[in-house]
């Protein structure tokens, strides 16, 4: 009883409206879309949208459509068809065999658009593009009746037909729904529907020279796939009048019902097409899967998983009020998901040589090493110890600030899963840079050895020189300028921030890490997650991007 009410609480809207229209007989299964314009990438909010639809389907054992609405020939490329589908499927929503293309219902839209003339629903009008506007209204004011409004059915026929056939230039004449000029939702003052565009479409070829608009359109894609929630964001709500007319109007017998969730925004983050478009352009950034993005190709990239984006997406659940996540929020994600999964390795990305000058020259001794602490599951690695090591640039100084429990003259450290070491003295090159750190160890240290003696207050990882392997690091920042805002207020362009990308070169690694693949994580040690680059890594040339670091004083 008790656990059956806190359900029904956790319950959003959607599944309220949902459950509500099964359990009164409006519908008698679920079926929802995605519907992307094939014009760009997808990114962090359509990830919201697809796992909300798809979700849905799942949970009321209904279907999930894929669709592309692809019934704009201007904007649309067949190279983003084939990035969505990509994203979509490492996502993980599977519209089994539900694939469509809006396109292919052009002859349903246009036999919809002559069922509306044949009522007396539609005229075609002949005013200009201004003038359409000026007869338009304001919010405050209504607008005016087109002096074509009354045109007869026949001629309405007559002149549409003639439309299909291309006897018109782009813009002469459009197809209008005839609803109401003094609606006080503009959208309903006799919207065009249809318009003359002669521009080949990359699925119908040169079949049409007529294209519909989208809200003709989409109402008519929903219904015909038999989709009973379509659900889409909120700027769309008062286009809902729209969309409940056309299918009353074109008589649907189970006509698709519109559901506006609020968009999914990220604090300081760029998610406009337009900026990203800008930046690729621009080359500021390395294409739309630059690892500081957060199109899914980049998150991708930057080896965020599918798990930690539904984690997200769930977080931050689903409402009707704009609101912005913090970027905070998907990096507490990414590390819940990756904590048990990934071995803990040891990486320098600062190196410099530790050399424990009584230990034997030669002498290797392989350490067993668990790959991660918290999950015994993901099993052990030998861990090749000898003389000279990385290790971190950081974990040591020449005169040590109070507190500072790691590498200094006189001072004596753990070295993970290994033995104590106590630094006897150092060198420096000509610039004064450390260049190497000299130490001797206690054999009756050794990590698992159940030694009780003395206690050190510092433990530093490290890798052993002989068995590295030599890698590329990069670390990423927001690529805004999170003081100043992401966008300028004078121009209207981004602040950028120029630290955003940090190359590191000579970056050391268990030489166990050889042999990873593109897409492949690890924890480093006391670094963060890092992932194996898709794109510049090659044979003989590691390259790992940093997910995110270790650390947060983000709290959910
Ligand atoms: P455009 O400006 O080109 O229309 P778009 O981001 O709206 O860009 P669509 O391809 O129309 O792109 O979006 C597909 C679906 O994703 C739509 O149903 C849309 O409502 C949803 N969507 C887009 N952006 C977000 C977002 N930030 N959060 C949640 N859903 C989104
Ligand atoms: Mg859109």
């Amino acid at each position: 009883m008790e656990s059956n009410e806190k359900e029904v609480v956790s319950k959003n809207f959607i599944e309220q409206i949902i459950e509500k229209d099964l359990a009164e007989g409006a519908y008698d299964t679920v079926c929802t879309r995605f519907p992307p314009e094939p014009n760009g990438y997808l990114h962090i909010g359509h990830a919201k949208s697809i796992l909300l639809n798809y979700g849905l389907a799942k949970k009321y054992n209904g279907k999930f459509n894929m669709r592309f609405d692809d019934t704009n020939p201007t904007k649309e490329k067949t190279e983003f068809v084939e990035s969505i589908i990509k994203d979509i499927e490492w996502l993980g929503a599977d519209w089994e065999d539900r694939l469509f293309f809006a396109s292919d219902y052009f002859q349903e839209m246009y036999e919809g658009a002559v069922k509306l003339i044949k009522k007396g629903k539609a005229f075609v009008c002949d005013l200009t593009p201004e003038q359409i506007r000026e007869y338009r209204g304001t919010l405050t004011e209504p607008g005016k009746n087109s002096p074509y409004r009354d045109r007869s059915i026949e001629e309405n026929l007559e002149l549409f037909e003639n439309m299909k056939n291309g006897a018109y230039k782009d813009g002469e004449k459009v197809l209008r729904a005839k609803i109401d000029m003094s609606s006080p939702n503009i959208n309903m003052r006799d919207p065009i529907i249809y318009r003359v565009a002669h521009i080949p479409h990359h699925n119908t070829g040169d079949k049409w020279c007529i294209y519909p608009m989208y809200d003709f359109a989409h109402p008519i894609e929903d219904a015909v796939e038999g989709v009973t929630h379509s659900i889409c964001t909120l700027e769309f709500e008062d286009h809902r009048p729209l969309y409940d007319w056309v299918v009353r109007e074109l008589e649907y017998k189970k006509p698709p019902k519109q559901i506006e969730f609020a968009k999914l925004y990220l604090t300081n983050v760029v998610t406009g097409k337009r900026y990203i478009k800008k930046l690729v352009e621009e080359k500021i950034v390395d294409g739309w899967d630059d690892p500081r993005l957060v199109s899914i190709a980049a998150l991708r990239r930057r080896g965020f998983t599918p798990e930690s984006i539904k984690m997200f997406v769930e977080l931050c659940g689903v409402s009707k009020s704009n609101a912005s996540a913090d970027y905070a929020m998907l990096e507490y994600c990414i590390r819940e998901d990756l904590k048990l999964k990934k071995p803990r390795m040891m990486a320098v990305l600062d190196p410099i040589k530790l050399i424990i000058d009584n230990y034997p020259e030669g002498k290797v001794e392989y350490l067993d090493v668990m790959n991660n602490m918290e999950n015994e599951g993901l099993g052990y690695r030998k861990v090749p110890f000898c003389r000279e090591l990385y290790m971190e640039r950081e974990d040591f100084m020449e005169v040590p600030p109070k507190k500072y429990f790691r590498l200094f003259p006189g001072n004596e450290v753990r070295l993970m899963h290994a033995y104590f070491v106590k630094c006897e003295s150092f060198v420096k090159d000509e610039t004064g840079k450390i260049t190497e750190v000299h130490c001797t160890y206690d054999p009756e240290t050794k990590c698992g050895s159940g030694f009780s003696g003395r206690k050190v207050k510092g433990t530093i990882h490290w890798v052993p020189a002989a068995f590295a392997a030599n890698v590329e690091v990069r670390l990423y920042e927001n690529i805004v300028d999170e003081e100043k805002g992401v966008y300028n207020e004078e121009d209207g362009s981004l602040n950028l921030n120029p630290n955003s990308l940090t190359v590191l070169r000579n970056c050391f690694v268990e030489s166990s890490l050889e042999g990873a693949k593109p897409y492949d994580s690890f924890q480093f040690v006391r670094q963060g997650y890092f992932c194996v680059d898709n794109k510049d890594t090659t044979k003989d040339h590691l390259v790992f991007n940093r997910i995110v670091s270790l650390k947060s004083s983000y709290k959910i």
